[in-house]
């Protein structure tokens, strides 16, 4: 039997989350067009409002913890930019640290490069005033470079996940049925930018996550997608989108 794994990584599923895929594969309307399996929840909206997140939330996503392992490429590009990256927006203290026993570390039985975390956050958020950010996609748009390039995989991913099992890929969304075998766990369950229900029963400013704002939550990727997969497959995911 093909092994599972989060596309984009060296990390496989375990065996609790293969167990349910297996049953939401079963189960979901997928619609397969060569090796990509569609899953109609890309049509789930999602509003990533993240220069807000720290104003409706206790922590954000890139907090209490470290990003996926990342694939020689993702990481032999970030390596060309990520001295620049620490001088410019990290504070003294990371600069000397990173100096010191370097920003990746080695995790997971497979031994695979993440970034290293650093007071309990990712090496790379950075603080400033009220508001957090990470300092990778900073660094990424002042010298205009696309995010994805530097960012882990997974972290320019987010809202969808996509799950390599064999030769098939299955491209999937956070919702709370993928949560049980997705990358992004219970993040549905906390983050109004992927619940469009709680954010629409909370009592907010309007511009906070603002409703209108919701969008498909592959648009968010759409880059990515492109980028990774060729136009092909965002031609395949728009096709499929007419009839929903
Ligand atoms: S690399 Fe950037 S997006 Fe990814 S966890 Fe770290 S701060 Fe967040």
């Amino acid at each position: 039997m093909p092994s599972l794994n989060y596309y984009g990584t060296n990390d496989a599923l375990s065996s609790k989350e293969a167990y349910h895929y297996k049953k939401y594969m079963k189960r979901a309307n997928i619609q397969t067009m060569g090796r990509f399996h569609f899953d109609p929840v890309l049509f789930t909206p999602v509003n990533l409002d993240c220069l807000n997140c720290k104003l409706v939330h206790s922590t954000t996503c890139c907090e209490g913890g470290q990003p996926y392992s990342m694939k020689p490429d993702n990481l032999n590009r970030l390596h060309l930019h990520a001295q620049e990256i620490i001088q410019t927006h990290l504070d003294p203290k990371r600069q000397k640290e990173a100096q010191e026993t370097g920003y990746i570390e080695s995790v997971s039985e497979t031994f695979s490069p993440t970034i290293k975390d650093c007071e309990g956050d990712c090496f790379f958020l950075g603080k400033q005033e009220s508001q957090s950010f990470c300092s990778i996609h900073r660094y990424a748009l002042e010298n205009k470079l696309s995010p994805w390039l530097l960012k882990p995989f997974s972290c320019s991913l987010f809202p969808l996940d996509i799950i390599e099992d064999g030769e098939k890929l299955l491209i999937t969304a956070i919702t709370p049925e993928t949560a049980p075998f997705s990358r992004w766990g219970k993040d549905y369950e906390h983050f109004f930018c992927v619940n469009y229900q709680k954010r629409k029963e909370a009592e907010l400013s309007p511009e906070l996550f603002s409703l209108k704002n919701f969008k498909p939550a592959w648009t968010w990727s759409q880059e990515l997608l492109e980028q990774s997969f060729g136009k092909e497959c965002v031609e395949w995911i728009l096709q499929m989108e007419k009839g929903y």
